[in-house]
């Protein structure tokens, strides 16, 4: 089996990227993708643009990531789990995941409020002009701050006291478990997202992830740029325990992260070979008359 680079968790302008769509495949390729999924947050919307830029040899995997929480927690942990190859018609997940969207509008506004009313010099049509149409997360929030000057780039915003806990407003995310089944019901796969990430908030126990693992979650992600190497291999070792397939990617997000398209990517192609079998939601795709096939 030739080994290939898979990266499978990339963000577009669908979210808060900034890359179009249409512009990361082509991106893909020049950074020597063999397959990239796009898994915009709570979105499809990009999956027909990415599709017809497809170049020859570059495979798409259709996904996103969904914003869940752990609500047995309290309070309740926030969690993102990666969906791949599910069916975007199939009502209940298609349903849900409007259902966050819009709750992220409504919170995103409510952050916006509380910042204005403490003087920050932002608005909330610059904030919707940064989303430009796609689902609405912090990092739009995070540009506004960077464009009145109070933070020097969208990280630098993120470490702030503007998107601290004083901003910290909750958004109405699917219960892990419910988000499990949609996506099984609609014919895909999930892989837990940083699932070790402490750095970026509270992390859920090995036990919620056996669980998980019991309700039909496929995969962790051990490599990731937030992961430290002593948590990759906490990953590794669980993965092992449970049972589960293991990826890395570089959830690339344009110019709002520092991580470049392939960094992480050390998902292995008997890996992605599994994942693209245990789904029958959608199938990958490459470009017509491309003969590199699907599966690489
Ligand atoms: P939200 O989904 O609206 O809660 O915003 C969280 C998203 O912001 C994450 O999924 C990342 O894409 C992004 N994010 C979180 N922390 C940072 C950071 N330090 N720098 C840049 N982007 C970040
Ligand atoms: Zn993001
Ligand atoms: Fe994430
Ligand atoms: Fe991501």
């Amino acid at each position: 089996m030739t080994e290939h680079l898979i990266d499978l968790h990339t963000h577009s302008t669908a979210s808060d990227g900034t890359l179009a769509p249409g512009d990361l495949p082509p991106a893909a390729a020049a950074a020597g993708l063999a397959v990239i999924a796009l898994t915009d947050h709570d979105t499809t919307a990009g999956w027909a643009a990415a599709a017809a830029a497809l170049p020859p040899g570059l495979t798409l995997v259709p996904g996103a990531e969904l914003s869940c929480k752990w609500y047995a927690a309290d309070p309740p942990i926030s969690l993102h789990l990666l969906a791949y190859l599910f069916d975007p018609a199939e009502a209940g997940l298609r349903d849900a995941l409007r259902a966050v969207r819009e709750s992220r509008l409504t919170r995103a506004e409510r952050i916006v409020d509380l910042l204005r009313a403490d003087g920050v010099a932002i608005t909330w049509d610059q904030v919707l002009a940064y989303a430009a149409g796609g689902t609405v997360g912090r990092p739009h929030i995070a540009r506004a701050l960077v464009a009145a000057g109070l933070a020097p780039d969208v990280s630098g915003a993120f470490a702030s006291e503007w998107l601290g806990p004083r901003y910290r407003v909750h958004k109405a995310d699917l219960d892990v478990f419910d988000a499990i089944r949609l996506v099984r019901q609609a014919g895909g796969v999930t892989v837990f997202a940083h699932p070790k990430a402490a750095r970026r908030g509270r992390i859920v126990p090995d036990s919620l992830i056996a669980e998980l693992a019991a309700a039909g979650l496929t995969g962790l992600e051990a490599d990731h740029a937030d992961h430290s190497p002593a948590e990759r291999s906490a990953v590794r070792g669980l993965a092992a325990e449970l049972g589960l397939l293991v990826t890395g990617s570089s959830d690339f997000h344009g110019t709002n992260k520092t991580v470049r398209l392939g960094d992480n990517a050390t998902t292995t192609t008997e890996t992605y070979e599994r994942l693209v079998a245990s789904a029958t939601g959608t199938r990958p795709i490459t470009a017509p008359g491309d003969r590199s096939s699907s599966a690489p």
